[in-house]
């Protein structure tokens, strides 16, 4: 199978590189094998590409190790720096491919995906401005003492991402982790291999030395598992689900205690107090569970509604449910796409069915959308209660559950009933409410009278089983940053 194919899009035509990408070289895999990638809107075949395993992580990590101990180690701070903003500037030149490629692999609409690009072009930017800002500290202990640190890189980081963003987690793990002068070897995900492999293209254009981005398509537990295990790998970051970050966790343990950053799922609360003002929250709800196809690690999935004001949200915000415009990427108008794939509208049909089994009643949606492709309806569900499992298990797809309330205490109480603690918000329109009700929620993000409002300067990550560390924003750079110690002696009595 060759290293590079053209593919037509509704929208455009364009050279995917399919290989694997290390040394700044597309290469087959050790063992030859290659697999599809699966189109969510018609439920075809793209294209195959070829698959990294354990042999070919030894070789990116081989390969990620010469770069940092030799040419990237030469590269000045200020000179990383402008290579990540040559990176972004190419990923907004070709944002068009780019946006087709996600609309294509993923099933995100076009539009939608524009925006992904975007924040990826301004996250890598963001970082390239890092990198000449990496500062230790003197400290003055004594006289007879010069004692500074350094923050060094942590060296060869394997670096794991999930398919809901596949080009946004690739811009956010490699922007921190190139800015502090590491190197990577990238594992993407098998439903989206195709933006990573692009971009690794991009990389090469812009002058990254060899070896100091390796981009291997693959499987979890047989590429994903052997960079987990690796023995000469320094740091993992993984993003996706609490069960696969436990394995990296043990796997991390069990080989040489390789530092490790987890950015998992989600049940997160979404709360409307008596004086919110609801139109306003109806939309920041609705675009909390149904953007991405609700296939978002912090989507507000359990809506959390004061009983004053219940029976009037619930009639809006299923009425505004109802308007979101589901359907063909390619459509410019579309909002919510197909799920990644059969694996998951399996999974998610069958949260639906059993909820529905549960007793709970559907407000709207609960079934598939059109007869081809992975769509399924916005669904709200009310008349729950909290063992069901609809509201303790994350779904990760366009499913909500609303949930009502008699009290503030009630409403916080409901919010934190959760082994999960990525993000939160409040909708009130009373100053110290929105403060005293965020500071008692146990979430890495609350928003307040708004909801998925990322940024790459804002830091991002769980509480509780959501994760550990930070991504985003300066807290990011200290995940890529060995601080060292040095004391000097100067000589005197
Ligand atoms: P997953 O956790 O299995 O996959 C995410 C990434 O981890 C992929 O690159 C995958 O290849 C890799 N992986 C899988 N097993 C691995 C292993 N043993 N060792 C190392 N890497 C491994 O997620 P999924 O199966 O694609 O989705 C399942 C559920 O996970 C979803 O329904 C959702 O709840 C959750 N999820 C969360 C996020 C997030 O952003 N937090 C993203 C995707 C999925």
């Amino acid at each position: 199978m060759s290293l590079f194919q053209t593919i037509d899009t509704p929208v455009l035509s364009y050279e995917q590189p399919l290989g694997l990408f290390i040394n700044n070289e597309f290469v087959k895999g050790v063992e030859g094998k290659t697999f599809e990638t699966i189109n969510p809107h018609d439920e075809k075949p793209i294209v195959a590409v070829h698959e990294g395993t354990a042999d070919d992580v030894d070789i990116a990590v081989k390969a990620a190790r010469t770069a940092l101990d030799g040419d990237w180690k030469k590269v000045t701070p200020s000179e990383r720096g402008r290579l990540l903003t040559r990176l972004a500037d190419f990923l907004e030149r070709d944002i068009d491919t780019l946006a087709a490629i996600e609309a294509l692999d993923n099933g995100k609409g076009v539009t939608m995906a524009r925006g992904d690009v975007t924040a990826s072009a301004g996250c890598l930017r963001y970082y390239g401005g890092w990198a000449d800002k990496i500062y230790g500290q003197t400290i003055d202990t004594d006289p007879n003492s010069l004692t500074y640190t350094r923050h060094e890189p942590v060296g060869v980081c394997g670096q794991i991402i999930p398919w809901n963003f596949p080009l946004m987690m690739f811009a956010w793990k490699i922007g921190p982790a190139l800015a502090t002068g590491n190197t990577v070897v990238m594992k993407t995900a098998e439903q989206t291999p195709l933006s990573g492999l692009y971009v690794a293209k991009l990389i090469k254009e812009a002058g990254f030395p060899p070896g100091v981005v390796n981009v291997i398509s693959g499987f979890g537990r047989t590429a994903g598992a052997a960079i987990s295990a690796h023995m000469d790998i320094d740091k993992v970051a993984f993003t996706g689900s609490t069960l696969v970050g436990r394995q990296i966790m043990k796997a991390a343990a069990d080989s040489n205690l390789k530092k490790v950053t987890l950015e998992l799922g989600g049940k997160s609360p979404n709360i409307i107090l008596p004086d919110a003002n609801l139109e306003d929250a109806v939309e920041w709800v609705n675009l909390g569970i149904f953007f991405n196809h609700g296939q978002c690690c912090c989507a507000g999935s359990r809506i959390i509604v004061h009983e004053a004001v219940y029976e009037k949200f619930l009639e809006l915000f299923k009425k505004r449910a109802e308007q979101n415009k589901v359907g063909d990427p390619f459509h410019a108008e579309t909002f919510q796409g197909p799920q990644v794939s059969q694996l998951q509208y399996d999974r998610i049909m069958g949260f639906i069915e059993g909820a529905k089994g549960a007793g709970a009643t559907v407000v709207t949606g609960g079934d598939r959308h059109g007869s081809q492709g992975y769509y399924i309806q916005p669904t709200i569900f009310a008349d729950v209660h909290e063992d069901m499992t609809i509201v303790k298990d994350e779904i990760f797809g366009p499913v909500c559950t609303v949930q009502k309330v008699h009290s503030e205490e009630e409403a916080i109480r409901a919010a934190n009933d959760t082994n999960y603690g990525l993000a939160a918000a409040v909708h009130t329109m009373n100053i110290n409410t929105a403060i005293r009700v965020s500071n008692v929620l146990k979430a890495g993000t609350v928003w307040v009278n708004n909801y998925n409002t990322l940024h790459y300067q804002m830091p991002f990550g769980g509480f509780k089983e959501s994760g550990l560390g930070r991504e985003l924003g300066s807290y990011a750079l200290e995940n890529y940053t060995e601080v060292k110690t040095v004391r000097v002696h100067l000589g005197q009595s």
